[in-house]
């Protein structure tokens, strides 16, 4: 009954169920190559909500880590340049780009931000996950053209100060992130909650 949306295609029967990568971002954190320092999945999906990529369009990615960010962006149409000072991180990343298949897509800048920006053609959205010092921002907020959308999260009092500053000035959505998950204590179970996550997003 080609009138029920229900009715699966024949390449679906074929595969066993929970085959392949799941369409929606929030990938889980073993997927990537990572050292630990990684925007954890519910945070990565409201990230990459907040981000909003569209086919074709070019992210930047400061403060890469392992790069999850800009995979995640590459899946869903776009290309991204992860910037990246820590060299083991830089390996995590371009394993990622290598077993993800996204080459084509995505590459990795080892170095610092501020340096490596000013050669960098100009991004759809700029997403800052570390590095996210007063002088990056008014660096950015002087390079960017507008139209341009900005999602910065902060874990750290210091980001949280700046990035409440900027919301005041710049406007846009400031968000605080708190999630807890259940885990044993002792034969019961509790919540364990994770840091707080600050994101501010605006479109410059
Ligand atoms: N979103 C990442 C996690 C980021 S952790 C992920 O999902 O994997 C923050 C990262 O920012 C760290 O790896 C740190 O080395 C990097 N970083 C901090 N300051 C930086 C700077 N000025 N330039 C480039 N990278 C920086």
């Amino acid at each position: 009954d080609l009138t029920d949306i229900n009715t699966p295609v024949a390449v679906a029967i074929a595969l066993p169920p929970n085959t392949g990568l799941s369409r929606a971002s929030g990938l889980p954190d073993d997927t990537f190559a990572n050292d630990g320092q990684i925007t954890k999945r519910p945070v990565r999906a409201l990230t990459l909500s907040a981000l909003a990529p569209r086919p074709g369009e070019l992210l930047w990615d400061i403060g890469a880590g392992s790069g999850s960010i800009s995979v995640e962006w590459c899946l869903a149409g776009g290309t991204a340049v992860a910037f990246e000072q820590h060299a083991a991180r830089v390996a995590n990343i371009a394993q990622n780009i290598e077993s993800f298949g996204i080459d084509h897509r995505m590459r990795v800048q080892h170095g610092t931000a501020a340096n490596l920006i000013p050669d960098a053609p100009t991004p759809d959205a700029v997403f800052v996950g570390g590095g996210g010092t007063a002088a990056l921002f008014a660096h950015l907020f002087g390079l960017l053209p507008k139209g341009v959308r900005l999602v910065a999260n902060g874990v750290t009092l210091e980001t949280e100060a700046l990035l409440t500053t900027l919301h005041a000035k710049h406007g846009g959505d400031l968000m605080r992130i708190e999630i807890a998950q259940a885990t044993p204590l002792g034969a019961m179970r509790g919540w364990n909650p994770t840091r707080a996550i600050v994101q501010w997003s605006m479109q410059i």
